[in-house]
């Protein structure tokens, strides 16, 4: 059976003599790693379309193990990022954590068209000439912290992570990674092994933001360099701690 999909390719992997592994996001299927057979001849027509950083609608016949492409139009190269190595750099490291944040899990169908809504919202954020990037780094943490969520990993930000009574209005917050936020009482009396990350108000609201609302909103809020730093560090060690290993953002 042939089907169409809308899709942004996300990473190629060269295989046997002309053949192709392509990783997709898609808007109806998620992440799906596809094949492109003959793309790497010279002539090959659909190498273009399937190029990483591309945003294609995918037409796909049903394989075995993998489903193969058999014809591709495009609907955006994203041609400012292509022409800068920068920022190429940027958006493929940033598709590999994504890629790794979803190996072991499918995300639900209201999720994975949220994901690529949100990701070609932030393609077209890179895209331009002038990019703000304090506003670029609000959208990439998240989408980060909306993923963190779909997988089942949000700490408690609402209620403390040891307790569950609702959280007080506070100035500052004691916060455990992967657990989540706890209360002045319990720290008190908990053995605590982890490292605790020292959080503002500010920061809580942020999280509070990227855990109900979608990327549009998120996108409006007014953060400092410092807010972001603090953001920053708080999505490395939430992510180290689901991969296993020491991401870089
Ligand atoms: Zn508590």
């Amino acid at each position: 059976m042939i089907y169409k999909t809308k899709a942004i390719i996300i990473s190629s992997t060269e295989v046997k003599e002309f053949d192709r592994f392509y990783g997709i996001i898609s808007a109806d299927h998620g992440k799906k790693q596809i094949i492109a057979k003959g793309v790497r001849k010279v002539t090959a027509k659909l190498a273009c379309g399937l190029e990483p950083i591309t945003y294609s609608e995918i037409f796909l016949a049903e394989g075995r193990s993998f489903d193969r492409v058999t014809g591709v139009i495009i609907h955006n190269q994203f041609n400012g990022i292509k022409k800068d190595l920068a920022k190429i750099k940027e958006v493929r490291k940033f598709f590999k954590i994504i890629d790794w944040l979803l190996i072991e899990k499918s995300l639900e169908e209201k999720e994975n068209k949220e994901l690529f809504e949100s990701l070609i919202f932030y393609l077209k954020l890179v895209d331009k000439e002038k990019t703000d990037n304090l506003k670029l780094l609000v959208v990439k943490f998240a989408i980060l912290w909306r993923i963190i969520h779909w997988l089942g990993f949000q700490p408690q930000i609402f209620c403390c992570a040891n307790c569950s009574e609702k959280l007080k209005e506070q100035n500052f917050y004691q916060m455990i990674l992967p657990s989540g936020i706890v209360c002045e009482k319990c720290l008190k009396t908990v053995r605590i092994n982890s490292q605790i990350q020292k959080i503002n108000k500010e920061i809580v609201k942020i999280l509070r933001v990227y855990n109900q609302k979608n990327i549009k909103i998120a996108f409006k809020l007014k953060i400092s360099p410092q807010q972001c730093n603090d953001i920053r560090r708080l999505t490395i060690v939430a992510i180290s701690h689901i991969l296993g290993r020491r991401v870089d953002l």
